[in-house]
């Protein structure tokens, strides 16, 4: 590797990693999915020129990140937990197929079962005795957070089944768009964090350490897989029942066992037309559902199959993830105005350049707070990239640091309220009036 490559390599192992940390440890991003799927594809290009120099510790060589600095106790998982391999587009898909063709031969009959992509977090549930015994996060694959206490608060997760075998069940814990903007709103009000998108709430409300908040916070939960415990790895294709042969009977079983699967919306495909003709479809029709999909999943059905695909360190090689193109749209920011809500709570909202963005025009964007915009170090006159969080939201994503040219301002807190010029002072990560009993912004909300 040349010493400039060599430099460059080192650079995105380092920022990758950062922002692994501030997105599955700190549930807030501090890039768009976008900006951070195209590092990790220069990462990656680097690696397919260099194979000898990759990194054993390089965010593309394991899923997530590691737990060790999480406040949540380390659980070990028995079966790893993994990543997908992505695809962007129908190309991408058919050259799976082809990949996969070279393996099992093209002439070798095949069932693919097509998937919805909930964007939440992964979790992996284990059962014995027909009992929840314990439920961890992905981590980094080898190691979760121990969220057992919490995930008993999810009220559409069973927490006893008929099968008394020892199982591992995954599946992805998420909550709907019309939740994430109530809990926003009400964590604004009361001057707490709140959060990018549903996903983040999602994590954030089921990585608490009070199970408490994450009962308050209605999260739901999609299964998608199962293992017979102690027997099989993830690559192995397991279901504790010898008579399943497909990954779409496990799904069924799944259901009937009282988990919630996605079962309106789980395909079987007998080609890759039909899996490329819904994941066109589905990018058209996403926005009609009521929680977040950031893409679908296509899986080989039969398990044999799976089994002689195998798996990567990362990913399998019978599944793959099937991502949409992301709503993002850049502006510009005019200027900061801040509003006081109900309880003296002070938003600072950026005035932006007009922009279209998925069918609306957006002009303004909420910073939701003054650790906000020193964590992603916003400015005045900044060019900045929003998408629409819970697709209701403009919510500003990243600065686009390169188009800086120095004219840029800082964003002061407030020393005074802007409605009543009353003092104000700091709670939690935000500012309050204190005049509760006249400002006039206030009495008015
Ligand atoms: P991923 O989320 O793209 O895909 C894998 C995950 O999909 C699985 O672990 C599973 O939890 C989930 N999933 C949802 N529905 C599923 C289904 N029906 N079947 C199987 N799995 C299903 O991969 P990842 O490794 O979790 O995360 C990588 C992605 O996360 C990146 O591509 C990026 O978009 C995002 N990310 C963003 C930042 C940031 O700073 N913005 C940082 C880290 C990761």
């Amino acid at each position: 590797m040349n010493s400039q490559s060599h430099k460059r390599y080192i650079e995105l192992i380092q920022k990758l990693s950062e922002l692994n940390e501030a997105y599955y440890l700190q549930d807030a991003p501090l890039v768009s999915d976008a900006t951070y799927d195209e590092l990790m594809q220069e990462l990656i290009a680097i690696e397919n020129k260099y194979p000898l120099f990759i990194d054993p510790n390089s965010p593309s060589q394991k899923a997530g990140t590691n737990v060790n600095e999480s406040k949540l106790k380390k659980l070990e998982h028995q079966i790893p937990m993994i990543s997908l391999a992505n695809a962007y587009n129908a190309d991408d898909i058919k050259d799976w197929e082809t990949r996969i063709n070279k393996i099992i031969g093209e002439d070798t009959y095949r069932e693919y079962v097509f998937e919805l992509k909930i964007d939440g977090l992964s979790i992996a549930i284990d059962y014995s005795n027909g009992k929840i015994s314990k439920a961890a996060t992905r981590g980094d694959g080898k190691f979760g957070e121990d969220v057992t206490a919490n995930i008993k608060t999810i009220s559409t997760i069973p927490h006893e089944i008929k099968l008394k075998d020892p199982i591992s069940i995954r599946g992805e814990v998420f909550i709907s768009k019309k939740d994430f903007l109530k809990i926003n709103q009400a964590q604004a009000e009361r001057g707490l964090q709140t959060y990018a998108n549903p996903r983040n709430t999602a994590a954030g409300s089921l990585r608490q350490l009070d199970p408490k908040i994450t009962a308050s916070r209605k999260l739901d939960a999609f299964f998608y897989n199962f293992f017979e415990q102690n027997t099989l790895s993830e690559n192995s294709a397991a279901t504790p029942y010898s008579t399943i042969k497909t990954h779409f009977e496990a799904l069924q079983k799944l259901h009937e066992l009282g988990f919630k699967t996605n079962i309106n919306n789980n395909v079987l495909c007998k080609n890759i037309s039909e899996v490329i003709n819904l994941y066109e479809a589905w990018i058209k029709k996403k926005h009609d559902l009521d929680y977040d999909i950031d893409g679908a999943v296509v899986k080989i059905n039969q398990l044999n199959l799976q089994t002689t695909l195998g798996s990567t360190a990362k990913t399998p090689r019978w599944a793959l993830a099937l991502k949409f193109p992301a709503e993002i749209a850049s502006s510009k920011i005019e200027s900061i105005e801040y509003e006081v809500g109900r309880l003296g709570t002070i938003t600072p909202v950026a005035n932006l350049v007009p922009v279209e963005l998925a069918g609306t025009t957006v002009k303004r964007a909420t910073l939701h707070n003054f650790d906000q915009i020193k964590r992603l170090g916003i400015k005045i006159g900044d060019h900045i990239k929003l998408q629409k969080a819970g697709d209701i939201i403009p919510e500003i994503l990243e600065v686009i640091f390169e188009k800086r040219n120095g004219s840029e301002k800082e964003i002061s807190a407030p020393t005074k309220c802007p409605a009543c010029s009353s003092k104000v002072e700091k709670y939690e990560v935000a500012y309050r009036c204190t005049n509760i009993a006249s400002c006039p912004a206030q009495v008015q909300r």
